[in-house]
C-alpha cells in the first residue's frame, strides 16, 4: 500500500499527495562560483533531475543563490549545517527549500526566526538525519539504530513544530541498507510528512547504485518515499540516471523506452553484447511507451521476450525482427541495429506518448 503523506511545494515542484516521485540530486561544484555550478545544474535538469540541492558553507554561497536562479528554472535547496545566519541568508536571496536540523543552529530564538523567515516564503524545511550525525545522548542511550535515527528526526520535526511550522519533509538516512529501511519504516508510522529517501555514502558508482538500488528500492516497495536522492561519488548526473532506472524498475515513473536484453549464452551466435549496448544507447534519448527487447537467440529469443512490443534475436550471421513474439523478417547481422530503428521509428509514429 502507498503512504500517502501531506503534500508540499518545493518551488514548481510538488511531493508528497499523489504526486509523482521527484528525483533530485546536488551539484558538487564550488556554490560560490555561479559558472560552474550552473552548468552542473542544467546537466542534472537534462539528465531528468527535478530538484537539485546546493551546498551553503558560507554567506557568499548563500548569496550566490540569486545569481543562480536567475539562470536556471528547477528548485533550489539549500544545504545548511549550524548557522542559522546562513538559513535567513538562503532564504532572503531565494532558496526554494532549506534542509537544516533545527536541533543543530542553537537556540531556540534562532530556530524561530529560520521558521519565521521560511514560513512568510511558503518554503519548506527538511529534516536530514544521518547516522554519522545524531546526537550525542541518543548515540550513548541506544548506538545508531533505527529507533535512534527515527527519535532524533523526530525532535527536529517536534521544534518545528512548538513554533507551528508544518512545511516539512524527513530524511533518516544511514549508509547501512537494513538500517536505512527499518529506520524509515519506523518514521512513516509516526507522522504523515514527505519522506526523502537514500542511502547515505553509498559509494562509488556501481557499488553505489546496486547499495541504493536494494536500499531505496526496498522503502519505495513498502510505498514509503515522495522524493529520491541517490548518493554516489561520481558525476551527480549518475544519481539522476540510476534514480530513473529504480522508479522505472518499480514502475513508479516511466521515463522513455524500457529496454530488456537476454543475457546470452551458449546459443548466442551473434555479437549481441555492442548490438543490445548500440539499441540501448539510442532508446535512452526516446520517450515512448514502448517496449523494446534485444535476444540472443532465435529459437527461444522472441518467446522470451513476447511482452516486449518489438525486438531482435540472433541467428547465424543474421536475426530477426519479432513483435509481440511473432517474427515479422529477416536480416543480416550487420543490418539488424538499422532495421530495428527503423521498425521502432514506425511504431512510434503509431504510438500515443501517453
Ligand atoms: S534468449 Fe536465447 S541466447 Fe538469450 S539467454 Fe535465452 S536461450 Fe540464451
Amino acid at each position: 500500500m502507498i503512504r500517502k503523506s501531506k503534500e508540499i511545494r518545493i518551488g514548481t515542484v510538488m511531493i508528497g499527495g499523489t504526486n509523482p516521485i521527484a528525483i533530485q540530486s546536488m551539484t558538487n561544484t564550488d556554490t560560490r562560483d555561479v559558472e560552474s555550478t550552473t552548468r552542473q545544474i542544467h546537466k542534472l535538469q537534462d539528465a531528468g533531475c527535478e530538484i537539485i540541492r546546493v551546498a551553503i558553507p558560507d554567506q557568499e554561497a548563500a548569496q550566490a543563490i540569486s545569481e543562480i536562479k536567475k539562470r536556471v528554472n528547477i528548485p533550489l535547496v539549500a544545504d545548511i549545517h549550524f548557522d542559522y545566519r546562513l538559513a535567513l541568508a538562503a532564504l532572503e536571496n531565494g532558496a526554494d527549500k532549506l534542509r537544516i536540523n533545527p536541533g543543530n543552529i542553537g537556540s531556540r530564538e534562532k530556530v524561530k526566526a529560520v521558521a519565521l523567515a521560511a514560513k512568510e516564503r511558503n518554503v519548506p524545511i527538511r529534516v536530514g538525519v544521518n547516522s554519522g550525525s545524531l546526537e550525542k545522548d541518543l548515540y550513548i542511550a541506544h548506538g545508531v539504530t533505527p529507533e535512534s535515527l527515527m527519535e532524533s528526526a523526530m525532535r527536529h520535526v517536534r521544534m518545528l513544530e512548538d513554533i507551528d511550522f508544518n512545511d516539512i519533509v524527513i530524511a533518516v538516512k544511514s549508509s547501512n541498507v537494513k538500517l536505512s529501511i527499518a529506520a524509515y519504516d519506523l518514521l512513516s508510522a509516526q507522522t504523515n510528512y514527505p519522506l526523502h529517501v537514500g542511502i547515505t555514502e553509498a559509494g562509488t558508482v556501481k557499488a553505489g547504485a546496486i547499495k541504493s538500488a536494494v536500499g531505496i528500492g526496498a522503502i519505495l516497495s513498502r510505498g514509503l518515499g515522495d522524493t529520491i536522492r541517490v548518493s554516489l561519488t561520481g558525476d551527480p548526473v549518475e544519481e539522476v540516471i540510476c534514480a530513473k532506472m529504480i522508479l522505472q524498475s518499480l514502475e513508479l515513473r516511466r521515463f522513455g523506452v524500457e529496454f530488456v536484453s537476454c543475457p546470452t549464452c551458449g546459443r548466442t551466435e551473434i555479437d549481441l553484447i555492442p548490438l543490445a549496448k548500440q539499441i540501448e544507447d539510442y532508446c535512452s534519448n526516446i520517450d515512448a511507451n514502448i517496449k523494446v527487447a534485444v535476444m540472443g537467440c532465435i529459437v527461444n529469443g522472441p518467446g522470451e521476450a513476447k511482452d516486449a512490443d518489438i525486438g531482435v534475436a540472433g541467428g547465424k550471421g543474421a536475426g530477426v525482427i519479432f513483435k509481440k513474439g511473432k517474427v515479422i523478417k529477416t536480416v543480416k547481422e550487420y543490418d539488424l541495429f538499422t532495421m530495428l530503428i527503423k521498425e521502432l521509428e514506425e511504431m512510434i509514429k503509431e504510438t500515443p506518448s501517453e
